[in-house]
């Protein structure tokens, strides 16, 4: 790694930051609406560049640009919303109140899988907030960082330092961490990364807000609607080749309904058009490195080997031979088996029958992973004690929808080995500034709180 060149990045956001931070945060919005005006304008190029790198889906890497233009729109209007509370003071003729102010420079680490999106959420909240940002992407996605960094820059005028690119790998990113000059950093990827970049940012007691890997579960119950269930199912855990951390991994199916559940998702696995990303009706594109197909094909090759079903996972040779496309695998388990504890980042559905809904509940929840779970019912109580504080224990809840495919106005994040991070809507905004509060006395005296007496003589 160049320290010189990390130092100059660095410098600059500082400078950019420090008049930034200045602008009223309604005209910080009106800078941002601009730029998601170009990323209108820029979208079907942007989503060409993902294609090209994260190899998604046409209709994937357009919903992704799109989630970086509902980001912005989002944080124009919460530029005029960063509100404080203003409390009661106990004493008489005081105010106390709360002021939330800019944290100076975010440090954001991101992951291959959505290499514009996650951007957008974190520099998007951060500027309207009045924030720099130095960005280390992903070393598989340096062309969609730049395809964005050019938008911003063509309408930023005097900011275009606000995003600074600074590529690179785990070097990198570990000097991010161990920068006091960085204020907060926010990170997405493994749960692996997480672990190693915690404690670099505590040993210098910085902020961090992670976001983590997934080993994501539904639930499906006897009431379900069948067909929209189907449709779920394979959109989140085929969808994006099983490379979101939102991906459906395991399946918790009523033992009254598991033979019909488990043939027609046989049959809809089988009908997956899978080919290569840029085609029209192509819905699955290839794993994003050999790498990835080497985990998932010793995965499957670990429970092949102990005797579980497995049903597909095999890889097809489609245009390219350097690429990896694979069919997505259905494993039939009878007992939970070591290898659904952990996230493989591939197109791997685990299915498993359950009697009691309180068991697949329970199922649900017991891998060190929180970050998102469906439960698929007509059934209202059902579907109320999973959103109960004794249901699931993820960051994300669904009911009758797969556990992919968010929308930007909740606050998206999840528990345990996720990392606890919540980044995007709600008031997610609130980790990107530093919360003062202020008492203010308007009287002539000088009470103190708790009724404690301090007088002079
Ligand atoms: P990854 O952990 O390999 O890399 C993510 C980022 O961290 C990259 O920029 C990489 O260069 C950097 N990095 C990797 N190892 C590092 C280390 N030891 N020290 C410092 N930096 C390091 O992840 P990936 O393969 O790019 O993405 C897939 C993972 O990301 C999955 O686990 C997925 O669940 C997770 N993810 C989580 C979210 C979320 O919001 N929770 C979103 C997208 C992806």
């Amino acid at each position: 790694m160049n320290k010189n060149n990390y130092d100059n990045v660095v410098k600059k956001s500082q400078i950019v930051s420090s008049e930034w931070m200045k602008i009223p945060a309604p005209q910080r919005g009106e800078y941002i609406r601009l730029f998601g005006e170009e990323l209108r304008k820029e979208k079907d190029n942007l989503a060409e560049l993902i294609t090209k790198e994260a190899r998604k889906i046409k209709t994937e890497s357009l919903g992704e640009v799109q989630e970086a233009i509902d980001m912005c729109d989002f944080a124009v209007g919460l530029s005029r919303q960063l509100y404080g509370l203003t409390m009661p003071s106990e004493r008489p003729n005081h105010r106390l109140q709360e002021l939330w102010h800019p944290i100076g420079i975010v440090g954001c680490i991101t992951a291959f899988n959505f290499p514009m999106a996650v951007f957008a959420w974190n520099f998007c909240l951060a500027a309207v907030c009045g924030n720099s940002i130095i960005w280390k992407p992903s070393p598989h996605s340096n062309g969609c960082a730049i395809g964005i960094k050019k938008a911003w820059d063509s309408i930023s005028g005097d900011y275009a330092d606000l995003v600074q690119i600074f590529e690179g790998g785990k070097e990198e990113a570990v000097a991010i961490c161990e920068d006091n000059r960085i204020n907060l950093v926010s990170a997405t990827g493994s749960t692996q990364m997480g672990k190693e970049i915690a404690p670099i940012v505590s040993a210098r007691l910085g902020k961090i807000l992670l976001e983590l890997g997934g080993n994501n579960a539904a639930i499906v119950c006897p009431s379900a609607d069948l067909d929209l269930t189907i449709k779920g199912i394979a959109f989140s855990a085929c969808g994006t080749t099983g490379q979101r951390c939102t991906s459906l991994r395991r399946l918790f199916v009523h033992k009254d309904i598991y033979k019909d559940c488990v043939q027609r998702l046989e049959k809809c696995f089988d009908d997956l058009i899978i080919g290569c990303p840029t085609k029209e009706n192509s819905q699955i594109g290839p794993l994003i490195s050999k790498e990835s197909y080497d985990t998932m094909q010793e995965i499957l090759k670990s429970l092949r080997d102990k005797g579980v079903d497995v049903i597909g996972g095999e890889r097809l040779e489609i245009e390219d031979p350097n690429e990896y496309y694979v069919r997505p695998a259905l494993v039939m388990v009878e007992k939970i088996e070591d290898e659904m504890m952990q996230e493989t980042f591939a197109p791997i559905l685990y299915v498993k029958n359950y009697e009691d809904i309180k068991d697949a509940i329970h199922m649900q929840n017991d891998v060190k992973q929180g970050l998102s779970s469906s439960i698929f019912t007509n059934d209202i109580r059902e579907s109320e004690l999973f959103l109960s504080e004794s249901g699931s224990d993820c960051g994300i809840a669904n009911v009758n929808i797969g556990t992919s495919g968010a929308e930007i106005g909740g606050a998206f994040g999840g528990e345990k080995d996720t990392g606890g991070g919540r980044e995007s809507g709600s008031d997610a905004w609130k980790n990107y500034m530093r919360r003062v509060t202020a008492t203010i006395n308007y009287g002539e005296e000088l009470p103190l709180a708790q009724g404690v007496e301090f007088d002079e003589n």
